[in-house]
């Protein structure tokens, strides 16, 4: 697998990823949702770089010039309901994408451990396509390996690129066993540690909470 940590070089991205960490900045829900929206958008054009190109004419009012252009059919899947906001972010610059959606939560069997439960799946044919899978937390990874499993009936993708706001080093390597080898990620930071509980730390907390408040 292709690894590409964004935070390692200094840009603006930096303080999107900080004020969605800090504990009064995050407290704000519009501008935590569109904090992770700005970093899809940031995601997006990094990972846009290494996407297939080709040669387009445009007519302008006073000439024609040609541009390269990408010319891949992507396919964005997030996984409900924090993948949202990050969703949105990919989708605001992959406009012309189609979209996948899955449901994917943590069924807890005591206090610290858990099963990913899949329930929800709604996506089109991912045959020969480009997968961009989107997750802002990628924690264990266990819902990103799950959720892969159960797209595979929908085709089997040309590429397939991982799009993430924080991960763990133990998620980057459970990945790394289950993804095909030319799988890219795209990760805005990462993190050392995991708590008991499966939340990456520092982290941020929980990113669908903080997005769209607390569940029962
Ligand atoms: N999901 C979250 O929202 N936060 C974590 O730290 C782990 C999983």
């Amino acid at each position: 697998m292709i690894v590409n940590i964004l935070d390692t070089k200094n840009s603006l991205l930096n303080k999107f990823i900080s004020e969605i960490r800090d504990v009064t900045t995050q407290k704000d829900s519009m501008r935590f949702r569109r904090n992770i929206e700005r970093i899809g958008e940031i995601l997006s054009y990094e990972l846009s770089q290494s996407l297939d190109y080709e040669s387009k004419t445009v007519t302008t009012p006073l000439g024609t010039k040609n541009v390269q252009v990408p010319k891949n059919d992507i396919v964005l899947c997030s996984i409900l309901r924090a993948g949202l906001p990050l969703h949105t972010g990919l989708l605001n610059y992959f406009d012309d994408s189609e979209n996948a959606f899955i449901s994917a939560y943590r069924k807890h069997i005591n206090e610290t451990d858990f099963e990913i439960k899949v329930e929800y799946f709604a996506s089109p044919s991912l045959e020969g396509k480009t997968l961009i899978l989107a997750d802002p937390m990628l924690a264990t990874g266990q819902s990103l390996v799950s959720v892969f499993e159960g797209l595979k009936k929908h085709g089997t993708p040309k590429e397939i690129y991982l799009a993430c706001v924080i991960g763990s080093t133990e998620a980057i390597e459970l990945i790394e066993k289950h993804f095909p080898e030319s799988t890219k990620l795209w990760i805005a930071t990462v993190d050392d540690k995991l708590n008991d509980k499966g939340y990456i730390v520092p982290g941020l907390g929980d990113a669908g909470d903080l997005a769209y408040g607390t569940k029962l």
